[in-house]
């Protein structure tokens, strides 16, 4: 056992997607963002006492919905900059990270409908340079931190991202296995979600012909910062434990199940619980969560809050430091500091 392990820093990355708190926005009478309206407040009420517990400054991500659908409903990609400058002052003045958090939604106008379009590249690309460049004209900087719609990415968009100067990319939820199809709340879609049971669980640079596999260090300017993941206690449930074996596999068996606020964690599987199994897993801990604005007038405001709570309270907590992902990544990698 190494001595000193307890006493590192442990970066938690909170990315906020500041968004319409639905998916299938109604183009003819756009919803007010609402979530977001009570969600800003209820962090900055939250960042005190944080800072406070860690003994660290507090430093949130937030991701905003710069593209099309939010052009087309709202009349602006900038619509969310435009419409809550004292929010965006606040984020400034405590020098939180900034971030895009595009969707692919396209309207079908023959069928008056959100269609999710991923499988349609050059769709995506256009979802992408449009918030890519809405950033640049709300924040005055080249857009570092991303995070896409839906837990969806591919290679082409990565490196496209890469291009474009996106240093960090946050979608990754290790654990998560493809899936096709929409949902009744999120609507139709393309394309599928990539398979994310086996890949790495530590921030790493993508490989060019394939984001899921690293590259070798040193060789790409993005990183992928995996959302945080633990083991659930299943005990005697030898189906589940056969399963996770086989999709995650061995290498990954005890970082098979995200670490989402908006559940509701119970015991022998609390949100405290699994915290403490993710970061004994990992070899150099951090946490990366991410959360929809909507959850400040959502049915899962309070798992949220409990989960927040829960890191405020943890015993932990002085070792928790709340970063802009590339403050993170500093914490985690001191040397490779620039
Ligand atoms: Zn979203």
């Amino acid at each position: 056992m190494k001595p000193d392990v307890s006493e590192t820093k442990i970066p938690i990355i909170l990315s906020i997607d500041v968004e319409p708190d639905p998916f299938l926005v109604n183009r003819s009478a756009p919803e007010p963002w609402k979530g977001y309206e009570a969600t800003h407040p209820y962090l900055a009420s939250l960042r005190s006492r944080f800072e406070e517990a860690t003994g660290s400054p507090v430093h949130y991500n937030w991701c905003f919905r710069m593209d099309p659908q939010v052009a087309e409903s709202y009349g602006s990609p900038l619509y969310a900059v435009d419409r809550y400058p004292e929010f965006i002052k606040d984020m400034e003045r405590q020098k939180d990270g900034f971030g895009a958090h595009p969707h692919a939604y396209r309207w079908i106008k023959d069928r008056q409908m959100w269609l999710e379009d991923l499988a349609n590249q050059e769709w995506v690309n256009e979802c992408v340079d449009m918030s890519l460049q809405a950033y640049k004209k709300a924040f005055g900087t080249a857009c570092e931190n991303f995070r896409f719609g839906n837990f969806w990415m591919n290679t082409e968009t990565v490196n496209l991202l890469e291009a474009s100067g996106v240093r960090y990319e946050l979608t990754v939820e290790p654990g998560l296995a493809s899936d096709a199809g929409g949902t009744l709340e999120k609507g139709y879609t393309t394309g599928r979600r990539p398979d994310y049971c086996r890949v790495s669980r530590v921030p790493y640079e993508p490989g060019q012909d394939d984001f899921l596999k690293p590259a070798a260090p040193g060789s790409r300017s993005i990183k992928i910062i995996p959302i945080t993941t633990g083991w659930l206690q299943l005990g005697r449930k030898l189906r589940a434990r056969l399963q996770r074996l086989r999709e995650n596999g061995f290498r990954y068996r005890w970082q098979h199940e995200r670490l989402s606020m908006w559940r509701q964690w119970n015991p022998p599987n609390t949100f405290e619980q699994m915290l403490d199994r993710a970061i004994a897993a990992q070899e150099k801990p951090y946490l990366s969560f991410a959360i929809r604005s909507s959850i400040g007038v959502g049915k899962s405001f309070k798992n949220v809050d409990h989960c927040l709570q829960t890191l405020l309270n943890h015993p932990q907590r002085q070792r928790f430091v709340f970063s802009t992902p590339e403050e993170a990544m500093a914490l985690l990698n001191p040397a490779s500091r620039h």
